[in-house]
């Protein structure tokens, strides 16, 4: 019982602090997350602040200890900016301030604790906050680059205004490291999550439509489309694919069978038959609905002796099929007319074979395999 209200009351703390840092800027045309993100940055300054402060607390070296809570409050007036101003305002304060303290910092403690790579979360934070402006996101890059330079040439042989030993700017330099590591992943984090998201469900919208589009509503086998593709494909596509058998094959009297039992019916003989095909190409083969109650089976890599021996398998299992509806069972049999892919005359020609050899298998009596 009491874990229970723990629980609900972290809960509630949780998402009182998410909506404290979440709330939305005034403007209504203005980025949410851009302000988001530079509020996480500001608590993210001042945990560190915080941390330099312990730091020096202990030394008793108030000079920078005031100046550390000097920059603290800046930083804060920003946070309560976040909420008053607008995040373009907002977002060049910070700017401002950081390139200043950078300065600063550089200025006091020297190049050796890694304060100017702050100026990296700069560019990049101004990168993600916007799609526009091209023009200033190159001018902000170059004046970064410039500043950066600039900076290394008046501070990097400069003795600083307070020398720090070499443990102490060791310290420092992992503290700035972590702080700016942390930095860029919040802003690439917060910046990319839509977009990531956005383009998982592109990528699976598109295979559930390449699907669709491949695929026969009914029996879930290939269709037509995909079946033309697929040996296209095959012929087209390789040079040594060692050619294929091709098989076309029909449902005897099928017409009597949904004038007799029902369209409905009729279909569920479409789907026992399909699962069939499915079950016995999954290994080597490929099946498609060739339209109505014909279909295609495929074997690549496999002469016509070697397909009528799977075929007849698959013939055997329908004709020992049997599909119950309402106490009667319906039993059927196909015919199936095979093909070895012509090289010389090519696909269609291949495709035309296998067709006579179906219907001279019908005027045969059905229920046979013709190659
Ligand atoms: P044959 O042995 O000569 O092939 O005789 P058949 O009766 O099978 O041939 P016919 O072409 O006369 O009839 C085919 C029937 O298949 C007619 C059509 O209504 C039926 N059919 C085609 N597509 C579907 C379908 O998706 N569902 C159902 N239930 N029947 C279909
Ligand atoms: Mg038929
Ligand atoms: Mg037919």
């Amino acid at each position: 019982m009491d874990k229970t209200i723990l629980k609900r009351n972290e809960e509630s703390i949780f998402n009182k602090i998410k909506n404290f840092i979440g709330r939305d800027v005034k403007s209504k045309n203005e980025s949410k997350k851009l302000i988001v993100v530079i509020r996480f940055l500001l608590i993210l300054i001042m945990v560190y602040f915080s941390i330099n402060g312990l730091f020096y607390i202990p030394k008793l070296d108030f000079k920078k200890f005031l100046y550390i809570i000097f920059f603290f409050a800046v930083f804060i007036s920003i946070f309560y900016m976040s909420y008053h101003c607008k995040s373009l305002s907002t977002l060049w304060m910070f700017n401002i301030v950081m390139i200043v303290w950078i300065c600063s910092i550089v200025h006091m403690f020297g190049w050796n604790i890694g304060v100017q790579h702050f100026l990296m979360v700069l560019l990049i934070l101004y990168f993600f906050s916007s799609y526009k402006r091209y023009l200033q996101k190159i001018s902000y890059a170059v004046f970064l680059c410039t500043f950066r330079i600039v900076l290394f040439f008046i501070y990097h042989y400069k003795q600083p205004m307070w020398k720090l030993s070499t443990d102490e700017e060791n310290i420092l330099q992992i503290i700035n490291t972590i702080t700016i590591f942390v930095c860029i992943s919040v802003i690439a984090f917060i910046f990319s999550k839509d977009s990531q998201e956005l383009e998982g469900k592109l990528i699976d919208y598109n295979c559930m439509l390449e699907k669709q589009a491949n695929t026969d509503t009914l029996t879930g086998l290939y269709n037509r489309r995909k079946a033309i593709e697929y040996m296209e494909q095959l012929t087209k596509g390789q040079t040594d694919y060692g050619g294929f058998s091709l098989c076309i094959c029909d449902i005897d009297f099928f017409k009597k069978v949904n004038d007799n039992y029902g369209h409905d019916c009729g279909d569920e003989v479409l789907k026992a038959i399909s699962d069939i095909f499915i079950e016995e190409t999954k290994k080597d083969g490929f099946a498609a609905r060739w339209g109505g109650e014909e279909f295609l089976l495929l074997f690549p890599k496999c002469n016509g002796d070697n397909a009528c021996i799977k075929i007849e398998q698959i013939r055997r299992k329908i004709k020992e099929m049997r599909i119950k509806k309402n106490e009667i069972e319906i039993g059927v049999t196909m015919t199936f007319g095979i093909a070895e892919y012509d090289y010389i005359n090519g696909l269609t020609a291949t495709i035309k074979e296998a067709d006579e050899k179906l219907y001279l298998g019908k005027e045969r009596g059905r229920d046979i395999i013709i190659f």
